[in-house]
């Protein structure tokens, strides 16, 4: 597995993208200190099925994107009620 900035004009933000190094498929993003796990549906192609999100999180403005309208909330990172686990 390789390990990849989540935003790469930001590689020293806490996110990275797990990629499989033999076909390049998108596995996991994970922190940098591999307190969290995170599946990011449109990103690895799972089917229509996936139970839909419930918010959109690192939103960035500054890449140009129109801010989704789809009536979920928009957060600059992780919804703010979560809590990050202490790292062990
Ligand atoms: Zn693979």
């Amino acid at each position: 597995m390789k390990r990849v900035p989540f935003n790469a004009q930001n590689p020293n933000g806490p996110l990275e993208i797990c990629l499989c190094t033999d076909c390049g498929a998108v596995l996991m993003l994970d922190d940098k200190q591999h307190r969290i796990r995170v599946a990011v549906p449109n990103v690895m192609g799972y089917h229509d099925s996936f139970p839909a999100p419930s918010y959109h999180a690192f939103w960035d403005e500054t890449k140009g994107y129109a801010k989704p309208s789809d009536s979920r909330p928009v957060f600059g990172g992780l919804q703010p009620s979560f809590v990050w686990p202490a790292n062990a």
